[in-house]
């Protein structure tokens, strides 16, 4: 089989209903995506998955879902406001924008770390070494300038009276300023976690390759809030659970690996990120990261109210230690369509595409299909109704069999019920399995049971 490329991934799923470019009929809106009808349910199972995963079957972890405008005083606390920006420089040649700190490490080959330069140093650096333009290899750039990350937006409705509000670049704030409510309300007992899942903006530099990088994404993340004597375990145990769950959703153990961090914030104790190879190279999927006393300390300090827990134990009050769990539903999502596309060449020498989700990711679980319409089609809709009513499925009747049973391999869906004169005869269909296409024959009546044990994730 070929190499699947980015480009071959965008396509099919702007061909088959994943994701479209955002606001397309206006000549689009660069690096926003719309998902379609198959992609949010890929999408939808994806969220599911995780949240089963960390919050349903952990019985320390606490879902919130947190406003995405919060008060400025958050970012300010968070340091977001003083420093969340990048440096960049732009090429007048060619009007391309780079970070400066990328074209210095990549320059460097990763020996000289730009993180901690000056603007004026690394302006420096780029012209002592004569740093190219990658896209159209000229010399000519303008200054480094820092590029606000945060978008902003204003408040109020009377002109000239505005005041500024972000939204937010990371959903974790909306846990730690929520920290006392839960703890209070749920009763919890340290170690225990606040998981949210939600949408984040950032205006990056350099965004692109499709889903990676956008400038609105969804993040599933949780903090961990614990005693600083037992964060390293928990730190290690994260870094596990969190490779242990994208295996399980079916990405390859051979296409991963984790990059533990050299550099670290002043406050933490350790980083990592998992890292998957995309189309695009090895690229970071997931962080976890040790955060210290940080969050909750800064968030003190700005509110004036005490973020502390009280050790019913010891009777001992101090701020927890935090270890965040974060990783990009629109990022796994597309790594999960990289992992799964195959076009197989067939026995008869004729090709298919295929997405090969596990089926508990699968957008639909079961395409139903009246093997002739005129004579299938009123109990092939029956059946379809009653199967809707237990997880998503789907009705096709244009076609030759064979041209449905393809349909259905494209957008992954894991098994395809033929409805035939034996199933009014007999009330039997056949399931077809879309990895092996070898088919069976089952009563109707066994049709939620068979399909639901096989898409528990
Ligand atoms: P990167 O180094 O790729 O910019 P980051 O280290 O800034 O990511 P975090 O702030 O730790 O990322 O965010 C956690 C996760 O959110 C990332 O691992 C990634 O899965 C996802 N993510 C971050 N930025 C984006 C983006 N611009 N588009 C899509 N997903 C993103």
């Amino acid at each position: 089989m070929e190499k699947v490329t980015m480009d071959k991934i965008v396509n099919v799923c702007k061909q088959y209903g994943f994701v479209f470019p955002g606001s397309e009929i206006y000549d689009g809106f660069a690096n926003t995506w719309d998902f379609g009808p198959v992609g949010v349910e890929l999408k939808n199972n994806v969220k599911k998955a995780w949240w089963k995963r960390f919050v349903q079957e952990d019985k320390d972890t606490y879902g919130v879902d947190a406003a995405i405008l919060m008060n400025p005083r958050t970012w300010e606390a968070s340091g977001h406001v003083q420093s969340f920006s990048d440096p960049k420089m732009d090429c007048r040649k060619c009007k391309q924008r780079f970070r400066a700190d990328n074209l210095i490490e990549d320059f460097s080959k990763g020996k000289v770390a730009a993180e901690g330069m000056s603007n004026e140093e690394m302006e420096k650096y780029i012209n002592e070494n004569h740093i190219k333009c990658p896209k159209c290899g000229s010399f000519d750039w303008t200054e480094v300038k820092q590029f606000k990350l945060m978008f902003e937006t204003s408040r109020g409705t009377v002109e000239g009276d505005k005041d500024i509000v972000y939204l937010r670049p990371e959903t974790c704030q909306g846990e730690y300023v929520n920290f006392l409510n839960v703890q209070r309300t749920a009763r919890a007992k340290i170690p225990f976690a606040i998981a949210q899942i939600g949408k984040s903006f950032r205006n990056e530099i350099t965004p692109g390759n499709f889903l990676f990088r956008t400038i609105e994404f969804e993040q599933m993340e949780l903090q961990k809030f614990c005693k600083d004597s037992e964060s390293m375990d928990i730190y290690n145990e994260y870094k596990e659970r969190a490779i242990n769950f994208v295996i399980d959703m079916g990405l390859d153990k051979d296409k991963l690996r984790f990059h533990d961090h050299d550099k670290l914030a002043h406050y933490a104790k350790a980083a990592c990120d998992i890292e998957y190879k995309f189309p695009i190279g090895w690229s970071e999927l997931n962080g976890i990261h040790h955060r210290g006393t940080w969050d909750l300390t800064r968030h003190s300090e700005f509110s004036g109210k005490k973020l502390e827990y009280l050790d019913p134990e010891t009777n001992e009050k101090f701020i927890p230690t935090v270890i965040e769990y974060s990783i990009g539903a629109d990022r796994l999502t597309l790594a999960l369509l990289c992992e799964a596309y195959a076009e197989e060449t067939l026995e008869d020498d004729t090709t298919r595409e295929v997405m090969r989700f596990i089926p508990a990711l699968a957008p639909y679980k079961v395409n139903v299909l009246p093997l002739i319409k005129k004579n299938h089609g009123e109990k092939a809709l029956e059946i379809y109704n009653m199967l809707s009513k237990h997880f998503m499925a789907s009705y096709d009747e244009t076609g030759n069999i064979g041209k449905r049973y393809r349909r259905g391999d494209v957008i992954g869906t894991p098994f395809a019920i033929t409805i035939d004169d034996e199933t009014l005869e007999n009330d039997t269909v056949t399931v077809r399995d879309r990895d092996t296409m070898k088919q069976e024959t089952i009563k109707v009546d066994e049709i939620v049971a068979y399909i639901n044990e096989k898409i528990t994730f």
